[in-house]
């Protein structure tokens, strides 16, 4: 890799422009944030996607958005939880200069989650809380188990249906098509050259390949998500379901999972009375409009959550692939003057800004961060 960016990014550093020309392929949840941080430290920015602005192909649009790190945790490597809790903490950060450069506030919620089980499946919740309990005994403070009463004070009218439940105080979600939308926003203010309907072919050390024509910078950073699957060896998609329905009459000010035997719910409150219900996750890498099934299945668990779910409007369905490695987690790799950031599996919004923090520090030729390659670091070192 040439030499190194200026140093500015989160640190807060004064901006300084620099001259370096970077390309992005993918501008879906990575590929923005990444542009939007790098035009702020002063760099020239081209970003390619075969997208529209809108975004709508990106799992970045199709997902929840929800921060959980204690849900997310169980059986997973203790790393998404810690970085998960740590991101969270940069968020407020970064849509505060977000809402600086953009002018659009991004509503952000980090008021914990509920987590409920029918009474017949009652046991789920209690495996669950003991499956807390052996995996993060250091982190059982932000933990509580609730009876009626107090369900009631947190989320009163789901205290008809259910006797207890799990409060998740660290644990939040977020309005991600405001992000996204407020990033385009911003990246278009600061002078990023935005390229719509652009199918990238090729990623490789400083050319980003659009079709036929190929772009040279002084790096590149492959931000494909899914799409970047025939260049990444390793690379699965995971598919997802998600309806969103309209439902004035509910009122629900967190996001609520509810335990199942089979499968697990979760509903996420969005502004305007708009609850995002989800997600299937199936092993396949299909992208076709939601089945049937999981339409019965989400729609029958989410009316047995509150029946007034029932006249509830549905306004959108979407299906999308989750970008995963194997071990289901993030990677950097820097091979020469091209960087690759993938594998945010169901965890792109949790651990977005440590995976932000963790590329722009090996733009600049910090690779020590553990999501960073380590054959990459070996490289550098062998630069020295
Ligand atoms: C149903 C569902 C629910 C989810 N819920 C959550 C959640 O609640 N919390 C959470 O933290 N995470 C969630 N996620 C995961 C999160 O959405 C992803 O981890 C994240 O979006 C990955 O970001 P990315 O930038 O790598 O990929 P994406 O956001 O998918 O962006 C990739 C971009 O690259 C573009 N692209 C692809 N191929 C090409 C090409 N050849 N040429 C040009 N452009 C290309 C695409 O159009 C897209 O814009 C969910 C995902 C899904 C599918």
């Amino acid at each position: 890799m040439t030499a190194p960016l200026s140093a500015n990014h989160l640190t807060g550093e004064p901006l300084r422009a620099t001259g370096k020309h970077i390309g992005i392929a993918g501008a879906g949840l990575m590929g923005r944030l990444l542009a939007w941080q790098l035009l702020r430290c002063g760099h020239r920015v081209g970003l390619f996607d075969r997208d529209k602005k809108n975004g709508e192909a990106s799992a970045g649009r199709v997902a929840a958005a929800m921060l959980a790190p204690y849900s997310e945790a169980l059986g997973r490597e203790r790393a998404i939880f810690d970085w998960g809790l740590e991101s969270i903490t940069l968020w407020p950060r970064l849509l505060a200069q977000l809402e600086h450069d953009s002018g659009v506030q991004v509503s952000f919620q980090h008021r914990g989650s509920v987590v409920v089980a029918h009474q017949q499946d009652r046991s789920s919740l209690r495996h669950f809380n003991q499956r807390l309990t052996t995996q993060l005994p250091d982190r059982l403070d932000a933990v509580e188990y609730c009876d009626q009463q107090r369900l009631c004070q947190l989320e009163p009218e789901l205290a008809d249906t259910f006797t207890d439940a799990i409060f998740l105080k660290d644990e939040g979600c977020l309005d991600n098509w405001a992000l996204l939308d407020a990033l385009a926003i911003a990246i278009e203010k600061l002078g990023g050259q935005w390229h719509e309907d652009a199918e990238v072919t090729q990623v490789n050390s400083a050319v980003i390949v659009n079709i036929d024509e190929t772009h040279t910078f002084d790096t590149v950073i492959d931000a494909r998500g899914f799409g970047a699957k025939a260049q990444t060896p390793g690379l699965r998609g995971v598919r997802g379901e998600v309806l969103w329905v309209r439902a004035p009459d509910v009122r629900l000010s967190r996001p609520v999972r509810l335990m199942h035997p089979r499968y697990q719910l979760y509903i996420a409150p969005k502004p305007d009375s708009i609850y995002v219900i989800g997600a299937t996750e199936i092993e396949s890498e299909s992208v076709a409009p939601i089945t049937v099934r999981s339409s019965l299945e989400l729609l029958s668990a989410l009316y047995s959550v509150h029946t007034s779910f029932a006249e509830a409007h549905i306004i959108r369905a979407f299906a999308q692939c989750r970008p995963a490695f194997m071990d289901n987690l993030p990677r950097i790799e820097c091979v020469d003057d091209c960087i690759k950031v993938n594998g945010l599996y169901r965890h792109g919004y949790l651990l977005a800004p440590v995976v932000l923090q963790a590329t722009l520090s090996a733009l600049q030729g910090n690779f020590h961060h553990p999501l960073v390659n380590t054959s990459c670091q070996a490289a550098r070192v062998a630069e020295k």
